[in-house]
């Protein structure tokens, strides 16, 4: 079983490491072809206009919302979430078209400069055990998710950092930055199921 990682730019050596230590197959991504195949994709966290970009450019964005209609499971960390959503509240004019993927509206960089990178361990559905810490790095939030996007987590002052939509995840934050793989291990799940189906 393979799971992808995009490795157009960002954290995706993270993903990888971290995926291969709880035994997965990992494969950087780079070309539109090598989705074909996969179980599961990750779209990393780093810089969400550059990440659209180079993923149009390789033709890898009409690829991505293929296989996701398809059921693949995909999930977005950081910018990966915020190219999944099927709105970026404060997109502005340079930012490109995201795969609008999941009933979400999300808002890039919204913790503004002080906060813009903090650890905080959150109650996850689906994930058991102790709190999630979770990191954020310049992170987004996700102002509004609508059925079928299922809300995971929230912090504490209610706002909603991790989504789920069918075979889609999305999380405001960097698993792959801590070293709890609890949510690789949910994600490695998504794809266990997706492959008994396919
Ligand atoms: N600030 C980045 C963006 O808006 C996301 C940061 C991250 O992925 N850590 O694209």
């Amino acid at each position: 079983m393979k799971i992808g990682v995009l490795a157009m730019q960002g954290a995706f050596a993270e993903h990888v490491a971290m995926l291969r230590r709880i035994g997965a197959e990992a494969v950087e991504v780079r070309r539109a072809e090598q989705i074909e195949g996969l179980a599961g994709l990750i779209i990393p966290g780093g810089e969400s206009t550059t990440m659209l970009k180079l993923a149009d450019i390789y033709r890898l964005n009409e690829a991505i919302k293929h296989h996701a209609k398809k059921g693949l499971p995909i999930w977005g960390t950081c910018a990966g979430a915020i190219l999944l959503a099927d709105e970026v509240t404060n997109a502005g004019s340079n930012m490109p078209v995201g795969l609008g993927l999941m009933r979400m509206s999300v808002r890039r960089n919204a913790f503004g400069r002080q906060v813009d990178s903090f650890e905080v361990k959150l109650t996850v559905d689906g994930l058991d055990g102790e709190p999630f810490p979770a990191v954020f790095i310049r992170a987004p939030i996700i102002e509004s998710a609508l059925p079928p996007a299922e809300v995971l987590t929230r912090l504490g002052n209610g706002t909603i950092v991790a989504v789920r939509q069918d075979n889609l995840l999305a999380t405001s934050f960097h698993p792959e930055l801590s070293m709890d793989d609890r949510f690789h291990r949910y994600f490695i799940k998504m794809a266990v199921e997706y492959l008994a189906r396919h």
